[in-house]
């Protein structure tokens, strides 16, 4: 069985401050290596439960966040960014799970360091009508290669989350929100036990189902008007309002290329302090 982790930050144990996951700050050195401890618990779980290979695909920022040194010998990492499918590279690898690990809630939502992709500019993203978070989009993209979500960590607004878009999944909250920048927070010793213990009995949910391709819908809202403006130039994207933008695409693969496109394009109009 091979099994794919999605490692983001912002979810991770113990963080809830900018600067916990923002490059080269003292606190983000520090939770680098709770956050690898994070991952390393799931690979232990992972590979108790059957686990033959796991790759560890780096999801967060520039990508660059986990201590290649301190990881578990049992798993491979994938690090650095410029990959095609972004947070799921790996997703189409003919691999048997994936599990979200230190995910986040989405854009307009209550949860620890909650957004979708852009911090502040994406107020929020609908998936076929439905409020998506980076969790809800990347579970559909591994619907369409046939693999199930297995395991979600990150806070309980996170978990909350995941149980409406992978109800088969189990979860584990690291940490409970009192605010987008506070949490009570369970120490690492708890979290990786809570971690390992998961990802081992949710070994049981892995293995291929048939994909589902299909078209799906996308809508963005940004923050500021000429935001939606500039990503409504991205051919097949449709201004639908003052901040919001939508487009179709004929599968899901397609739908996070295009909003990936639309993202980094919204990204680059952001101006200084009028955002
Ligand atoms: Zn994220």
């Amino acid at each position: 069985m091979r099994i794919l982790i999605s490692a983001d930050m912002e979810g991770a144990t113990g963080v809830t401050w900018t600067a916990d996951v923002v490059a080269q700050t003292e606190q983000w050195q520090r939770f680098r290596r709770l956050f690898t401890d994070d991952v390393n618990a799931c690979v232990a779980g992972l590979a108790a439960g059957g686990a033959t290979a796991v790759l560890v695909n780096e999801a967060h920022s520039a990508q660059r966040n986990l201590l290649l040194e301190d990881l578990d010998p049992r798993a491979r990492l994938l690090t650095g960014r410029h990959k095609p499918l972004s947070m799921m590279q790996g997703v189409d690898s003919g691999i048997d799970g994936a599990v979200f690990l230190g995910y986040h809630a989405g854009a307009g939502e209550e949860g620890v360091l909650a957004h979708t992709y852009l911090e502040n500019s994406v107020t929020g993203v609908w998936l076929d009508g439905v409020p998506a978070s980076e969790g809800r989009l990347n579970a559909a993209l591994a619907a369409e290669h046939g693999v199930p979500v297995l395991l979600v960590t990150g806070d309980d607004r996170t978990c909350a989350d995941a149980a409406d878009y992978a109800p088969g999944a189990r979860t584990v909250a690291v940490k409970e929100c009192v605010s987008r920048y506070a949490a009570v927070c369970a120490p690492p010793q708890v979290t990786g036990a809570m971690i390992r213990t998961a990802a081992e009995e949710a070994m049981n949910r892995a293995g291929r189902v048939p994909g589902n391709v299909t078209g799906h819908r996308v809508e963005v809202e940004f923050d500021a008007t000429h935001l939606a403006a500039a990503a409504a130039v991205v051919p097949t994207v449709e201004q639908l309002g003052p901040r919001r933008v939508g487009f179709e695409a004929a599968s899901m693969t397609l739908a996070m290329q295009a909003f990936k496109v639309v993202t980094a394009i919204a990204a680059a109009a952001v101006e200084g302090i009028y955002g």
